[in-house]
């Protein structure tokens, strides 16, 4: 069966519930034979790299990760390349690794983050059949980072922009910073939302009990996850796509739960005594979602009933998760038509990104 893009308005859904119930079943009962890998490229979308100079300013546990982790990161040959060819990944739309250029002092913000992204157009133009790239941004200085999303997608044909959390402790929905999603809006070119860590004040109340002995609790475990689906929230609440109705945003990680809880939140901020919005129709138009680190089919297919396969891209997430073969692995046997598959392996970013 094929499962087509649900609609921003009723009616809904599109999705054949009791078609995904029987594929399952199939799953489950080890029937997995008629699963393909669809005959089309592969685009992956959340693939990190760091930059040397950029990186000298993270620290503590956003600091060197040492070992082979940290020679991925810096590698565009053999490591990086070797693993796409094992996995059959053709394109790495690759990104800077958190948090980015999201905690730099004013100061410098702006001139080192256009280093950063000049070097990393000049690893595309190096091998343009097998990378791409979204900018890092200044997000310290909202003017600059808008110009810089411009510079970067004009001339050297970025595909957008990837944030990572709060700029010094803020939310990226203040309308100060607006003027990045003005221009995004203006070219046309999707702003990725990527975790980072959560506040400090965040970590001590939630997590500090349980972070000594499940350090990554307060990261990939739950923090990050939190982190990120509260900016995604607050960016719907801010009405910032009442003024930018063609703003489009990526969240990674299967959407950072919400695609399971759209109906809820739906549900409550429609309940009397709250501003009038539709949070479902917002979320599922102007959002889209990928599978990076998140190689489930419960939550894939609780992701296409609520979003729409054209909503969701792949992702891997390397080399955090260190091994991309396990998602094109995953993705060969999703209980989805293989129409469907190839929307998601690479036809989505080809319409999304004007690849
Ligand atoms: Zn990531």
């Amino acid at each position: 069966m094929t499962y087509t893009t649900r609609m921003a308005s009723p009616p809904r859904p599109v999705t054949s519930a009791a078609a995904i119930a029987t594929k399952a079943s199939e799953i489950a009962a080890g029937e997995s034979a008629m699963f393909s890998k669809p005959n089309c490229p592969v685009i992956a979308i959340e693939e990190h790299y760091w930059d040397a100079e950029l990186c000298k300013h993270f620290s503590g546990p956003e600091g060197s990760k040492g070992g082979l982790t940290e020679q991925q990161l810096f590698d565009f040959g053999a490591l990086r390349l070797k693993d796409m060819d094992d996995a059959g990944i053709d394109i790495s739309v690759l990104s800077h690794g958190a948090p980015s250029a999201q905690k730099l002092p004013l100061d410098i913000a702006a001139a080192l983050t256009s280093r950063v992204n000049d070097r990393l157009a000049a690893i595309c133009a190096a091998n343009p059949k097998r990378f791409a790239a979204f900018a890092a941004l200044p997000t310290i200085d909202p003017e600059a980072a808008a110009d810089e999303l411009e510079r970067t997608v004009t001339q050297h044909g970025f595909k957008g922009a990837m944030l990572h959390g709060m700029t010094n402790g803020e939310f990226l929905d203040h309308p100060k910073y607006w003027p990045i999603y003005a221009r995004a809006e203006k070219l046309d070119v999707p702003i990725y939302f990527h975790p980072s860590l959560p506040h400090p004040k965040v970590t001590e109340v939630y997590y500090q009990d349980y972070a000594k002995d499940f350090p990554l609790v307060v990261r990939p475990g739950w923090g990050y996850t939190v982190e990120t689906a509260t900016q995604a929230i607050r960016l719907v609440l801010s009405g910032v796509f009442d003024k930018h109705p063609n703003l489009k945003i990526i969240l990674g990680h299967l959407g950072e739960t919400l695609p399971f809880l759209v109906w809820r939140i739906d549900a409550a901020l429609k309940r009397p005594g709250q501003k009038a919005m539709s949070f479902r129709d917002i979320f599922c138009k102007n959002f889209y979602v990928t599978t990076s680190g998140f190689f489930s089919n419960p939550a894939l297919l609780c992701t296409v009933m609520e979003m729409g396969v054209d909503h969701i891209l792949f992702a891997v997430d390397w080399p955090f998760v260190p091994d991309s073969k396990p998602g094109t692995d995953w993705m060969q046997g999703v209980p989805l038509s293989d129409e469907d598959k190839a929307k998601i392996l690479s036809g989505n970013a080809q319409r999304l990104l004007r690849m």
